[in-house]
């Protein structure tokens, strides 16, 4: 049973320290119980009264481990309904389908598109994480020649699907270490799923014909101790799966409805079978609130913009992108390279690296912390000028890395060129360009 602020305040220290960043207990409850700070803000709660919060501490909806290790997919843990009210936690993984009744050469395709399509994007590698491995031909024995295949391949997680669970349970005897979901159990196979996951604890998807038959067969896994689940109402056309998600949603966050705190799997590869409408399906679910999605096939030109999408709605809108602050090497400079300096929002860091490197103009890269801040707003803020300029050149050692001392700062702040002059005598101060573009040309007219 959740807490109220008032319960959670009575349990905590009161001292109103002010180390959690609230400032008193009691506001830190009563963010504590809409989970919107977490538990661990506060270094004095004790270890029993961890234990009497952990429920009111738990998010509304479960967090699910697919996989292990550095391919496990972790999904839900969700406390919003809207990413402006806080952020959403973790993304939803993108599934394809591969069946043990497709061709060789039609797998072989799909391991092969499922390793390739990754893309880096500002610091970021956006890769698809899950293969659905579906029993199409009902034979144990060549369901688990295609999952051993697939395991083999991927740099990814499982997802089992099959109702029988003696073939999953074929599976599981190869792929059971690898913790896959296990998809899915149902009214008519429950009995048999429960002994199956006592012996190869993994993540179970509960299918069901609508939420009430749902939230049934949730509440009969949690009375057997089950919490790794996740949840597919069964709605296979996008109005349907779109009103329930919006519902599971709802109502585990706003009820607190523990049968339904669980992340979701969608299909829209069963809502379509075209595949641009099935992109777009898919859009609508990594927005609205698909925990796994799970496409027909996957293509650079549909899952590239859903990657995008994907990372998009998961930045937190209250942190702009940064990078870390330091010395950045582009290429391989030495005593003689140019040094610019520039402002960490991440974007900035990867425009202004990425103009560096197509100069072939080896430099270093002052990246300075200004909370995420572009280089106008951080100077304007004060984050960027020629004190904090200065303050940085100074402590980041860069002066012993370089014999020719030039500074190029970027064109947006060219007013702060004077006072960086008097407090850096040693620096010739440099006024780059004030667009990224610009950088190639400018850094050539250093080395002519
Ligand atoms: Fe109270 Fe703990 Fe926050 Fe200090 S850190 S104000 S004791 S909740």
């Amino acid at each position: 049973m959740a807490l109220t602020g008032i319960q959670i305040f009575k349990l905590l220290p009161k001292t109103n320290c002010k180390e959690c960043g609230e400032p008193t207990c009691l506001a830190f409850a009563m963010k504590l119980a809409t989970q919107k700070v977490a538990l661990s803000a506060c270094p004095y709660v004790s270890e029993e009264t961890k234990a009497q919060l952990a429920e009111a501490t738990a998010p509304p909806i479960e967090v699910v481990t697919i996989g292990v290790g550095d391919r496990a997919c972790k999904i839900g843990g969700e406390t919003v309904m809207y990413r402006h009210e806080k952020r959403f936690e973790n993304q939803p993984g993108f599934a394809v389908v591969i069946s043990d009744n497709m061709a060789a050469a039609e797998v072989d395709g799909r391991l092969e598109r499922f390793a390739q399509l990754r893309y880096e994007r500002v610091g970021f590698t956006l890769k698809p994480q899950l293969v659905a491995v579906k029993c199409e031909s009902g034979n144990a024995s060549r369901f688990v020649e295609t999952v051993s295949k697939v395991q083999q391949n991927i740099d990814g997680s499982l997802i089992l699907m099959s109702p029988d669970t003696e073939i999953l349970a074929a599976a599981l005897k190869v792929c059971g270490d690898q913790k896959p979901l296990l998809y899915a159990v149902t009214k008519d196979n429950i009995d048999q799923m429960l002994v199956l996951v006592k012996e190869y604890p993994c993540p179970v998807a509960v299918k069901a014909s609508g939420l009430e038959e749902l939230s049934q067969l949730t509440q009969r896994l949690i009375d057997a101790g089950i919490k790794n689940i996740v949840l597919d109402s069964g709605a296979r056309t996008m109005r349907q799966a779109f009103e329930d998600q919006v519902v599971i949603r709802g109502t585990a966050l706003n009820k607190k409805f523990r049968a339904l705190g669980f992340p979701t799997i969608v299909f829209p590869c069963e809502m379509t079978d075209n595949p641009m409408k099935e992109a777009v399906i898919a859009a609508v679910f990594v927005a609205k609130y698909g925990g796994i999605i799970v496409l027909s096939d996957f293509q650079g030109h549909s899952l590239f913009p859903l990657f995008v999408e994907r990372m998009n709605i998961y930045t937190d809108p209250q942190r702009p992108l940064a990078t870390t602050e330091g010395i950045y090497e582009i290429g391989k400079p030495d005593k003689n390279s140019p040094v610019l300096i520039t402002s960490n929002f991440s974007l900035t860091y990867f425009i202004v690296s990425g103009e560096i490197s197509t100069s072939k103009v080896d430099s270093y890269l002052l990246v300075k912390d200004t909370e995420g801040l572009s280089v106008v707003t951080a100077w304007a803020a004060g984050k960027l000028n020629a004190d904090s300029m200065a303050a940085f050149v100074k402590k980041c050692g860069i002066g012993d890395m370089v014999s020719r001392h030039r500074l190029v700062i970027p064109g947006y702040v060219a007013a702060e060129s004077g006072e960086l002059d008097e407090q850096l005598p040693d620096w010739e101060i440099l006024i780059g360009p004030k667009e990224g573009s610009g950088i190639p040309s400018y850094l050539k007219t250093l080395t002519s």
